[in-house]
């Protein structure tokens, strides 16, 4: 089995405090800054690496990035992959998801035939949940989103899609891309074993043209959003806290929306 999986490199959540945005290309300045595998996308490549140890294949790992992300794909080669891809030309730069998504999947039409694409549900920077679904749209794929548990077979894929409050049960023809939570699985610390291979092996990098890209349609120029205005929402003043014993609190907030006719 062919499993490819997409993984961000993002800000650690220890260090979002110190992100600060370009003025000029309103994109994150991600330089001197420890940066760590998309939580999501190590959910990812864990449950390719089962899959894999379950019924054979080759993982391929693919992220587009700066030079830096190299670190991001080293993990996953520590961790197991087969193979790390890093898609890096400076016109990828300050791409929105729709330019994400087409670039990413350029290069997965690069990498030929193949029967599964797995991607974290989000990246906790971006935070839109769109590059998944946006891949899927490119290649014409099947995709089940947001799947806590996935079974494969033959040529089928089942998975449990999470819901608000519950769960469906969605099945799929191969190939498919798949969004994965947290709750899919627990991944694996990389082994002494995997770090020092993870070291000697190379890196594949390719660039726009490696790619065959239509530059109109990747970076800042390819990207239909533009980030116009970064801020810190204002904190919102006054308000009135309520203490007291339970009950006599829910009564009296009741009554303060009563007074202001908001029930
Ligand atoms: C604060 C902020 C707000 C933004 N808002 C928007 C917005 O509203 N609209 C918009 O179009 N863009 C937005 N962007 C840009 C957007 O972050 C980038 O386009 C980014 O590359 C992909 O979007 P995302 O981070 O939301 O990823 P998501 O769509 O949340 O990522 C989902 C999954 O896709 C895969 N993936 C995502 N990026 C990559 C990558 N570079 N390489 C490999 N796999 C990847 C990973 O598996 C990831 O788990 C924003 C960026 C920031 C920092």
């Amino acid at each position: 089995m062919e499993i490819i999986v997409c993984i961000k490199q993002v800000p650690d959540t220890e260090e979002l405090h110190k992100v600060k945005i370009n003025s000029e290309t309103r994109t994150l300045i991600r330089e001197g800054i420890k940066n760590i595998i998309n939580p999501f996308d190590e959910n990812a490549i864990e449950e390719a690496l089962r899959l894999r140890e379950k019924i054979g294949g080759r993982v391929t790992v693919i992220s587009m990035g700066p030079p830096q992300a190299e670190t991001s794909l080293r993990k996953a080669l520590a961790m197991g992959v087969d193979r790390a891809i890093l898609l890096s030309d400076k016109s990828f730069a300050g791409s929105d998801t729709l330019a994400t998504s087409y670039t990413l999947a350029m290069a997965i039409k690069k990498l030929g035939k193949f029967d599964l694409i797995l991607s974290g549900k989000q990246a906790i920077d971006g935070d839109t949940a769109q590059v998944g679904p946006g891949l899927a749209e490119w290649l014409n794929l099947p995709q089940i989103t947001y799947a806590r548990k996935i079974e494969v077979n033959e040529k089928k894929i089942r998975a449990e899609r999470t819901l608000e409050d519950s769960f469906e049960l969605v099945e799929s023809p191969l190939p498919a891309l798949i969004t994965v939570t947290k709750e899919i699985n627990e991944p694996r610390y990389p082994s002494l074993k995997g770090v020092l291979r993870a070291r000697k092996e190379k890196i594949i990098i390719w660039t726009a043209k490696d790619l065959k890209i239509n530059e109109k349609r990747t970076g800042l120029e390819g990207s239909a959003t533009r980030v116009i205005k970064v801020f810190t929402p204002p904190s919102p003043s006054g308000g009135e806290i309520i203490s007291g014993e339970t009950s006599k609190v829910a009564e009296n907030l009741i009554k303060k929306l009563e007074e202001h006719r908001i029930i």
